[in-house]
């Protein structure tokens, strides 16, 4: 087992990490910004070292001076968290190269689900429906006005290496895609390096359904049940909950085992997200995340499987000792996801937390890395907090949710906390009618 992991991550995620080290007896690393030395990773870990200045290219997507800081402080395994590098299959294989474990898949496999293109070609090849689209890559724009005309408009142009949400374009008619190819394949070149582009038929209304897999060294493979992702802004997953309402046990059932099945045919090891739309009764494949992922706890929630530490455990080749009957999630989980954020214009409003108080009692859990009288840096990603409820019911579990964001108090800043109450009282979202359109057109019609 490993002595030491050095944590290449900041705010919430490093001290999701660090938690599951200290209960198994790790030591930890943290590796921070000059703008995180105040952070709460960085008071918590045995040991930090400052990587960089602020912006993250210099120091958090700064391979050579986490690398560094790990051979200097002697961790033998590296934990990439969520975003950053986690996707970095070039990191991924300079951390073995240095003889230290990362904590994820291989690089291949990191490299083969980034590529979403080539990703949506291997879920086709191991049996699993994708969504009516391109079927091989790369292609021209006549091919790709061909395509449009065969699935039929709305279409969905996505870039290849896309990622976050972001560099889709739903295009209505011939003349708009014609259009848009250039700008679309100009703009993926920009952001992802990558000028490939794909086309998918655009679904609405549609759920994102996703299932959660735990591949070890030793062939185990095994899923721990779906989420339902569905309550989204610009294509970015504002709250999820486990188990989907909008599923019957048999399709819940078969939408799983399609996920297992893939990460089986590529002989996929760690943990990974098979990520799924769900329309008219059917489900198609849409991406692989190969990494953990921020609402896993909602799966923890449920199945009382701590996820990191399953993924530390694999990495260290141990084997997954539960069986895929042993897996049983219980009741029902929700996490609202909270950024600072104005939570009409969703600006982002970094400051100083004046005031902090987390909500706590039976089945109610905050991951959060704030604190009274922090500064929160302006140059990172909005989420502050994860707010994770639990009920025996689905029912149980919306009254406790809504009792735990009246508890909760983030004063000197705005957060997204107003918009979540409202959200959850809403009759679409209280009988689970919503898709991941809806909260667009609620932000249109309605004052937060
Ligand atoms: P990313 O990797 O950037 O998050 P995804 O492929 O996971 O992109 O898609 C993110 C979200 O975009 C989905 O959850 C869904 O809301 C929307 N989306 C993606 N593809 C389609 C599609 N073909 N039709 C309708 N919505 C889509």
């Amino acid at each position: 087992m490993f002595e030491k992991i050095l944590i290449a991550n900041r705010g919430e995620t490093a001290l999701r990490i660090h938690r599951a080290c200290r209960e198994m007896g790790i030591h930890t690393v943290a590796v921070h910004s000059e703008a995180d030395s105040d952070a709460m990773h960085v008071r918590l870990a045995d040991e930090s070292v400052c990587i960089g200045p602020p912006p993250a290219h210099a120091s958090y997507l700064n391979i050579p001076a986490i690398l560094t800081a790990a051979i200097m402080t002697h961790a033998d395994a590296i934990h990439p968290g969520i975003g950053f590098l986690a996707e970095n299959a070039r990191f991924a294989e300079m951390v073995e190269e240095h003889n230290i474990t990362f904590i994820g898949p291989s690089a291949e496999h990191i490299r083969l689900m980034g590529d979403k293109a080539q990703a949506r070609s291997a879920a086709i090849k191991a049996g699993l429906n994708v969504i009516p689209g391109s079927e091989v890559l790369p292609h021209n724009d006549q091919q790709c006005r061909k395509i449009a005309k065969d699935i039929g408009y709305p279409v969905i142009i996505k870039a290849s290496g896309g990622g976050g949400g972001k560099g889709m374009k739903i295009v209505h008619d011939d003349k708009t895609l014609k259009e848009m190819i250039p700008l679309a394949r100009s703009e993926a070149e920009k952001f992802f390096k990558n000028p490939d582009i794909y086309l998918e038929k655009y679904l609405n209304p549609t759920r994102h359904l996703e299932v959660q897999i735990l591949c070890d060294k030793h062939g185990n493979v095994v899923h721990l049940h779906e989420r339902d992702c569905s309550m989204q802004r610009s294509h970015q997953k504002v709250i999820e909950e486990t188990p989907s309402p909008a599923l019957n046990q048999e399709t819940r059932e078969k939408l799983c085992a399609a996920a297992a099945q893939l990460a089986e045919k590529i002989g996929y090891v760690s943990l990974g997200t098979v990520e799924f739309l769900y329309s008219n009764g059917k489900f198609y494949f849409i991406e692989m995340n190969t990494r953990l992922q921020v609402e896993h706890t909602i799966t923890e929630m449920t199945t009382g499987l701590d996820l990191v530490r399953e993924q530390i455990l694999i990495a260290a080749g141990k084997p997954f000792e539960k069986k895929q009957d042993d897996i049983i999630a219980y009741g029902h989980a929700i996490e609202c996801r909270i950024n600072a954020e104005d939570p009409q214009t969703f600006t982002p409003c970094p400051g100083t937390i004046d005031d902090y108080h987390a909500p706590g009692g039976l089945d109610v859990r905050v991951d959060s890395a704030l604190y009274a009288g922090y500064t929160m840096p302006p140059w990172y990603d909005s989420l502050i907090a994860k707010l994770i409820v639990h009920g025996k019911t689905r029912n149980e579990c919306l009254m406790r949710l809504r009792r735990a964001l009246e508890e909760f108090v983030i004063d000197g800043i705005k957060s997204t906390i107003p918009l979540h109450q409202k959200i959850i009282t809403q009759s679409d979202f209280i009988d689970a009618t919503y898709h991941t359109a809806w909260l667009e057109q609620f932000l249109k019609d309605h004052e937060i």
